[in-house]
């Protein structure tokens, strides 16, 4: 993957994870350009194909693209980043420390990416008491 493909998918993601928005500057993970349809399943080095995601998801995701909802049981599409419309299938708690799955799609995404773990849970919680989160992208 070149540096202007992996700096053009950074940017179009306002250096915020794709998929549990944390925010690259606010981070201590490093974050990469994702592969939404894994390399081992014919996915592309393609803008399509590609969002910014903190390491942390990136490791949980691996190379699935569907995951068990807990509620229907039923076997699921990962969220898509560049296909499907985040506000569709997520949203914050309250006290925007959690991610509340609005779908199955949401849902089993939130437990495949593990999009609730105890230390993005902490810094959202640390972040939203100093005004900087949930980041505006
Ligand atoms: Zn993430």
């Amino acid at each position: 993957m070149t540096e202007a493909l992996r700096s053009k998918v950074r940017r179009r993601a306002n250096s915020c994870c794709e998929y549990c928005f944390a925010q690259e500057s606010l981070s201590h993970d490093p974050f990469s350009a994702e592969h939404i349809i894994p390399s081992v399943k014919g996915g592309k080095d393609e803008l399509d194909n590609l969002a910014w995601s903190c390491l942390g998801c990136n490791f949980h995701k691996f190379t699935a693209t569907t995951a068990i909802d807990l509620i229907s049981e039923e076997m699921v599409d990962l969220f898509h980043p560049r296909q499907d419309t985040w506000g569709d299938h997520f949203r914050w708690s309250e006290d925007t420390t959690h991610l509340i799955g609005l779908t199955a799609k949401g849902r089993a995404t939130i437990g495949r990416l593990k999009l609730n773990r105890e230390g993005l849970l902490n810094l959202r919680r640390v972040l939203s008491e100093a005004g900087v989160h949930p980041p505006s992208v």
